[in-house]
């Protein structure tokens, strides 16, 4: 067999801010790989822009101008002479137009292709071909909700309410209704399809049962472009705020190792049937002992670092290989999981009202110490701007058990400081000392009922 030809990347432009672009930068300086950093004006203090081989300013504040102009950035990546494009989470990371102008201009996208990422994307295109691979999903409308009212109605009796109507083109916890009763339906259905075309162009809605009492377990996978794929195992992501990750660990508590192989080869196979390439999550709701698929996310998510920390593997590292063609290095036996990490992600925001805010870092202490590993690109003196994401940094804690983890993350919170503006530190605080949550294995609802928000 020949070996596949390999191109090295020497350039790569990084199409993102935040955490997120210093992480990737700080990959790409192991490697040996050149970087351009992007910005918009309100961001040309971020460390990445300072330390980045080249900066290019790419637009006023609003993302829609910035982070989200896919000419913008193509124009900075061919003035640069970049040779690839890594989009991060968020902004463009999901948007298969952006993936193939990317591609259609001679650079190389570090993720998926954009046919995929456009299967994918979709919510219910992406439930279909995981049925077709064997994935387990959850039970519900199989395809678009049409016009037919009736129909409707005895779709949603038969799989019993609650419901929830979900925007096929929805993302970041938006566009969703849960519906508890007949009389709720309609109304529902048509205030979520008009919201989802508002807020995502998309006005395509599906109907899902909707579960009580479920945990949110995801799977990581890595794949090549000649049809290699493996998994890293699970994450634990129950800890939400509106549909939104506030904690997650690795490995989720109580997945033995059968139950893992299992669904970790049937995401395995469901790659290799969609043609997938670099790094994916498979995202699954869990309750009674039974998986159900809700979504894929084509991209590099916020919390891989608690899987890299059990598993050894530099996740960006294996994305950016995968981009020059390179064979997976790793065979799935060699994947082993070792210890515990959890993540907090820490906002900048009132731990109580959850209001942003905003403003100049005064004071910011890092924790450190053995296991403790934290990303992020604020430091003394930086203004927080208020027109991103309020999430500031994320701290990791990795330890060889599920308990002593936790007592190193209770000791890093309390070592942290940030003086200067709110964050949601004190929440985590209260986390990591819930008996529930020390037990392991709370639900999806269980921190908006401690709020006091259900
Ligand atoms: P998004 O793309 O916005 O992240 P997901 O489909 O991943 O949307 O769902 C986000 C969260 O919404 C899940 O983690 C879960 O908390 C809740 N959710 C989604 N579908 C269901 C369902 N069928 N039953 C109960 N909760 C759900």
């Amino acid at each position: 067999m020949t070996k596949p030809a390999v191109k090295p990347i020497k350039k790569i432009l990084i199409a993102n801010r935040g955490e997120i672009a210093l992480r990737i930068m700080r990959c790409c300086r192991d490697l040996g790989i050149q970087t351009v950093a992007v910005y918009s004006t309100a961001d040309r203090d971020l460390k990445h822009v300072r330390l980045a081989d080249e900066a290019v300013c790419i637009g006023p504040p609003a993302s829609t101008d910035s982070y989200l102009s896919v000419p913008a950035i193509i124009a900075a990546a061919e003035i640069t002479q970049a040779e690839a494009i890594h989009p991060g989470y968020g902004f463009l990371a999901e948007n298969a137009d952006f993936a193939e102008r990317v591609e259609s201009s001679g650079f190389k996208f570090i993720g998926p292709t954009a046919d995929v990422i456009r299967v994918m994307g979709d919510k219910v295109s992406a439930i279909a071909e995981m049925k077709a691979a064997g994935v387990p999903c959850v039970p519900g409308s199989d395809g678009p909700l049409g016009n037919d009212r009736a129909h409707n109605r005895a779709l949603a009796k038969e799989i019993g309410y609650p419901i929830i109507i979900k925007a096929a083109g929805g993302g970041g916890g938006r566009g969703m209704r849960v519906v508890r009763s007949e009389e709720e339906l309609d109304e529902s259905v048509d205030m979520t399809a008009n919201e989802a075309r508002v807020a995502f162009g998309n006005p395509i809605v599906y109907m899902e049962k909707f579960l009580e009492t479920p945990r949110h377990i995801e799977f990581q996978v890595m794949a090549d472009e000649h049809g290699n794929a493996i998994h890293l195992g699970e994450r634990d992501c129950s800890m939400q705020r509106r549909h939104q990750k506030v904690v997650e660990e690795a490995p989720a508590p109580g997945i033995d190792e059968a139950t893992r192989a299992d669904m970790g080869a049937r995401c395995v196979e469901a790659c290799k049937r969609i043609g997938y390439r670099g790094a994916g999550t498979f995202e699954f709701l869990y309750e009674d002992g039974n998986f159900y698929f809700i979504e894929m996310n084509t991209r590099v998510q916020v919390e891989h670092p608690v899987t890299e920390m059990i598993t050894g593997v530099d996740i960006i590292k294996e994305q950016i290989f995968s981009a020059e063609g390179r064979v997976l290095r790793w065979k799935q036996e060699d994947i082993k999981i070792n210890g515990h990490a959890f993540e907090c992600r820490i906002n900048a925001e009132d731990p109580v009202t959850f209001m942003p805010s905003p403003g100049v870092i005064q004071q910011f202490h890092p924790p450190g110490g053995l296991g403790v590993r934290i990303e992020t690109h604020i430091y003394n003196g930086y203004r927080v701007p208020p027109h991103y994401d309020s999430m500031i940094a994320k701290l990791v804690v990795y330890s060889n058990h599920r308990h002593s983890a936790l007592a190193r993350m209770r000791g890093a919170l309390s070592e942290a400081f940030i003086d200067g503006i709110k964050t949601n530190i004190p929440l985590h605080i209260d986390i990591f000392n819930d008996e529930a949550f020390i037990e392991g294995g709370t639900n999806i609802h269980y921190l908006e009922k401690k709020l006091g928000l259900e």
